[in-house]
């Protein structure tokens, strides 16, 4: 009988082992809830974003949602050149309100990141010093918080390209999903993965898989992601986020139309108008050489806007350089190459923000949001201001300049015709998340997104 008995209890023992070390993963699978916050300061104005995600010590790979987001009250952190200490204080009240909706116990282990873009790269061109000094006054802010800071950068343009479309994709489980039926973690088909399309205030970037290979690989970023790897196309436009396309088009209908008096302009609203100086269009970067053709040092003119969507469409066009891409079809203009578009695509940023306002998000086709433009377009300014009492006037007087600077960017410089189109979602949230550069950019410093299948969710899930 002893070995029997002995058999017995290596059996029973090895039950014993068995549910202990099942017990020991679920404990070590609980709720432990982590946080992480990234700032986004963009040209125009910075956000504060708050993520958080369930995670164990030996599994970094949990689901992350957004707590919190906060905007910042006032101007971009460029805009304080000339006062970089004030940059930092404006952070201040953001900070505080994310920090109460962290526990106390956890706020030392936040990871924090600030990421600034375009305006700040245009600023840093313009003024290095200028820009380290916003930088070093943004970071003594944070750091003068409980928080784990990661420190505050300009990000390149492709990065922020490929941040935003692991965002999405990430945000839509194009990498990765675990089916319950096949009890594993399944590749979804890679016709699925989304192109990103960003437009911010001084740059615009664009990131997708193209059909055939990238033949600029300076173009090209590559991923290992879930096991899977993904080569991207991806490029950023500096000058060209709606904010700076508009001050380069006042400089081409100035140009045209000669720099003293009255000047039409065909995208503002029929009885609206605003004086512009040699000073302000001297002092942008993305104008300033440009600037210098016109032969009197000093000038201002009076903007008078004509409100007529054509006109407006066919001066947006020559801020662009099409000539320079001859006849390829794999050129956008400035000779910068793009290989043909593929695939679904998320519009978002500014892309939202002027058709969300235009009621043109629902997946209208082209010729109707071509005729909701023209018709908005043509609205004078007394009937626009008091059909939306409540709009910002500078956002009111630009939504028919930015639709139309929108339309010119997608039809004629990416190359979306009407059947494609119906393949771009204007869309400003997923999953209740944001959509931007951000969650891309805090999953890839924190190691979230595993290059391998994520093999110990698997056993937590069977
Ligand atoms: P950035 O600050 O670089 O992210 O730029 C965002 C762009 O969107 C800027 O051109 C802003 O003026 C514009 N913008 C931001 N919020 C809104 C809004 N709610 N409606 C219209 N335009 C907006």
């Amino acid at each position: 009988y002893i070995p029997a008995i002995l058999v017995a209890l290596a059996v029973s023992s090895s039950i014993v082992l068995i549910l202990s070390l099942v017990r020991i993963q679920n404990v070590s699978f609980a709720p432990n809830n982590k946080y992480g916050m990234v700032f986004d300061a963009g040209s125009s104005h910075t956000s504060l974003f708050v993520y958080q995600w369930t995670s164990d010590k030996t599994n970094d790979t949990g689901v992350v949602s957004q707590t919190l987001s906060c905007n910042v009250e006032g101007p971009g952190i460029s805009s304080y050149a000339s006062d970089p200490p004030k940059a930092g204080v404006s952070l201040r009240s953001c900070l505080e309100d994310a920090l109460k909706v962290i526990p106390d116990e956890r706020q030392r282990e936040v990871p924090v990141y600030l990421g600034a873009t375009a305006g700040m790269r245009l600023l840093s061109m313009e003024n290095k010093s200028a820009a380290d000094q916003v930088l070093n006054e943004v970071a003594k802010t944070i750091q003068q918080y409980p928080v784990n800071f990661h420190g505050a950068r300009i990000i390149t343009g492709e990065e922020e390209g490929a941040y935003g479309w692991i965002t999405i994709n990430y945000l839509l489980d194009s990498f990765t999903k675990y089916s319950p039926k096949q009890r594993d973690w399944i590749h979804p088909q890679s016709a699925k993965i989304l192109g990103a399309l960003d437009l911010g205030g001084a740059s615009t970037q664009i990131s997708f898989i193209p059909i055939g290979p990238i033949t600029d690989q300076t173009k090209a970023s590559t991923f290992r992601l879930y096991g899977f790897t993904y080569t991207i196309y991806t490029h950023s436009y500096l000058c060209y986020g709606q904010n700076q396309a508009l001050k380069q088009l006042i400089l081409k209908i100035i140009e045209n139309m000669g720099v003293q008096g009255s000047v039409n302009h065909p995208c503002y609203p029929e009885g609206y108008q605003e004086t512009t100086t040699a000073a302000s269009i001297h002092s942008m970067p993305c104008t300033a050489s440009q600037a210098q053709t016109l032969s009197q040092a000093s000038w201002n003119a009076t903007l008078v806007g004509t409100g007529n969507a054509t006109e407006c469409r066919m001066a947006i066009k020559q801020i662009f350089n099409f000539t320079a891409c001859g006849q390829s079809q794999s050129c956008t203009f400035d000779g910068i190459y793009q290989p043909l578009i593929n695939g679904e695509f998320f519009a978002f940023s500014a892309f939202y923000y002027t058709f969300s306002f235009l009621n043109l998000t629902s997946g209208q086709p082209l010729a109707v949001v071509e005729d909701t433009v023209q018709k908005f377009c043509a609205r004078n300014w007394t009937d626009l201001k008091s059909s939306y009492p409540k709009e910002k006037d500078q956002w009111l007087r630009e939504y028919c300049a930015n639709a139309n600077y929108i339309l010119v960017l997608l039809l004629d410089a990416y190359k979306f015709n009407q059947t494609s189109w119906s393949s771009i979602k204007f869309q400003m949230k997923a999953a209740n998340t944001d959509i931007g550069w951000t969650l891309g950019y805090m999953l890839n410093l924190t190691n979230m997104i595993p290059a391998e299948a994520p093999e110990q969710v698997k056993g937590q899930q069977h």
